[in-house]
C-alpha cells in the first residue's frame, strides 16, 4: 500500500508539482494502525491531475478533490487550498487554491491531521504536531471557537477521533464544543448521521458516549435515550436502542431490522418461534443487548426442528389433497399453527403426524366454519 501510494507521489512529481500524503493515513501510520484509504494533497490542479491520471474521478462531495484507484486503493488528492472555502458552515462555494503546502495545513482541523509523508517515507511536519500523537491529544489548528464556526462538522470528528483513537480532548477544546453546539443544529442530518455512525462501531464507543455527555450534547443530537444504551457490538444495535428511527437517516432494511431486534428483545430471542420469525441475525444483536451469551442464541438456532416453511416436510398440496378442502386463506391459517406446534416441539416433522394434526385442527377448530363463512362471502 505505501509503495503505491509513493508511486502516485512520484507520478505527480515527475510532472514538476508538490505532492505529500496527509492526514489519517500518516497520523495512523505512526500510531501503527492500518489505513484503508490515503489522503494526499498537492500543489496541482484538478485539471493538471486529470491529465496525470486519466482515469481520475473529480468528487464532487468534497470539492475539487480527485480521486484515483492504483491497485484498488483508494487515494483522494486534494489541491493546496486556503480556509474560506466553508461559506454556510460548511458548504464550498468555492476553492481558494494556493501554492504553499503550509498555508493548506492550517486550513485542517486537528493538529494530529496535518502531518505529511513524503514519497520517501520522511514524515514532514511543518506545524510541528508529531508530540500530539505522542501525547494522544486533540488540539484544532486554529482557535477552537474559530475553528468549529468554521465547519460545525469537527465538533463531532473530534469526538470520533477521541472515541476510535483513544485520545483525549484538549481542554479549550472541550470549552469551545460546549459552547459551540448550537452550530450543530445547521449541520445536515447525513453528516451528523455518519460521525455517530464512527463513534457507535468504535469498540471504544463507551468514551464516544461519554463524551456526548459531558460537553452536553445529547439535546442538539436528539439522543434522549442514550442513558439506556448498552454495550452492543452492532452499529444497528445501538440504534435500536437510541430509538432514532424518524430523526436520522436509515435505509428500509435497517428500519426493518430495528423493528425485529425490538420485537426479538420483547418475545426473549432465545425461543425457537423468535428465531424462526426474525431470524437468526436480529436475535443474536437482541441476545447481546439482553447480555445473553451468542452461542446459546447459536446452539438453539441449531436445535431448531425447522428454518424456514419449505424444511416443513409436507405443502400446500398435501394439505388440499388430505383435508380435501380449496385452496385459500384457511391453507395460510393452518400453516402457521402447524409451524407453531412443530417450533414448540408438540408435532415432529413427519408427513404422517403433520397430516393428521392439520386434520385435528381444520376439524376441531373454527377453522372449518371460518371457511364455509369465507367461501360464502367470497364465492
Ligand atoms: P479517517 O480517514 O481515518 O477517517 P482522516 O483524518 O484521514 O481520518 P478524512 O475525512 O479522510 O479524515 O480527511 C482527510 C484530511 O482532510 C484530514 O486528516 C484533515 O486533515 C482534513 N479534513 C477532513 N475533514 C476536515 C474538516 N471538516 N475540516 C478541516 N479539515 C478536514
Ligand atoms: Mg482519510
Amino acid at each position: 500500500m505505501l509503495d503505491t501510494a509513493f508511486n502516485v507521489l512520484k507520478m505527480i512529481e515527475d510532472n514538476s508539482y508538490e505532492a505529500y500524503i496527509v492526514g489519517g493515513f500518516v497520523r495512523d501510520y505512526i500510531m501503527g494502525i492500518k489505513s484503508n484509504d490515503v489522503d494526499i494533497t498537492t500543489n496541482a490542479k484538478p485539471k493538471d491531475l486529470i491529465k496525470i491520471f486519466p482515469n481520475a474521478n473529480i468528487d464532487n462531495e468534497v470539492y475539487g478533490s480527485v480521486i484515483v484507484y492504483l491497485n484498488n486503493i483508494r487515494f483522494e488528492i486534494t489541491t493546496y487550498r486556503d480556509e474560506g472555502n466553508y461559506l454556510d458552515n460548511r458548504h464550498p462555494d468555492t476553492v481558494n487554491y494556493v501554492d504553499d503546502l503550509k498555508i493548506d495545513l492550517k486550513r485542517r482541523d486537528f493538529t494530529i491531521n496535518t502531518i505529511c509523508m513524503d514519497k520517501e517515507g520522511n514524515i514532514v511536519d511543518l506545524l510541528n504536531s508529531r508530540s500530539d500523537i505522542d501525547n494522544k491529544i486533540i488540539k484544532t489548528v486554529i482557535e477552537p471557537l474559530e475553528s468549529f464556526k468554521i465547519d460545525s462538522l469537527r465538533i463531532l470528528r473530534a469526538i470520533r477521533f477521541a472515541t476510535t483513537l483513544d485520545f483525549e480532548l484538549a481542554l479549550d477544546v472541550k470549552e469551545a464544543i460546549m459552547q459551540s453546539k448550537y452550530l450543530l443544529k445547521d449541520l445536515s442530518i447525513n453528516r451528523k448521521k455518519s460521525e455517530l455512525d464512527k463513534i457507535f462501531s468504535s469498540p471504544n464507543i463507551e468514551k464516544g458516549i461519554k463524551l456526548i455527555k459531558e460537553l452536553d450534547l445529547i439535546d442538539v443530537l436528539y439522543l434522549d435515550n442514550i442513558n439506556k444504551v448498552k454495550p452492543c457490538s452492532q452499529v444497528i444495535g445501538i440504534w435500536t436502542m437510541l430509538e432514532v428511527d424518524d430523526i436520522y437517516p436509515f435505509t428500509r432494511n435497517e428500519l426493518k431490522l430495528m423493528k425485529d431486534i425490538r420485537e426479538s428483545i420483547k418475545n426473549n430471542p432465545l425461543a425457537f418461534t423468535t428465531l424462526y420469525y426474525y431470524d437468526l441475525y436480529p436475535c443474536t444483536v437482541a441476545g447481546e443487548i439482553l447480555s445473553i451469551p451468542k452461542k446459546e442464541i447459536m446452539d438453539n438456532y441449531k436445535s431448531m426442528p425447522i428454518h424456514k416453511r419449505s424444511d416443513i416436510v409436507i405443502d400446500s398440496y398435501d394439505l388440499i389433497d388430505y383435508l380435501k378442502i380449496e385452496d385459500g386463506p384457511i391453507i395460510s391459517k393452518l400453516w402457521k399453527e402447524l409451524e407453531i406446534k412443530l417450533l414448540n416441539l408438540e408435532v415432529n416433522n413427519n408427513k404422517e403426524e403433520l397430516l393428521n394434526l392439520a386434520k385435528k385442527i381444520y376439524t376441531s377448530s373454527n377453522l372449518v366454519k371460518e371457511d364455509a363463512d369465507e367461501t360464502k362471502t367470497t364465492g
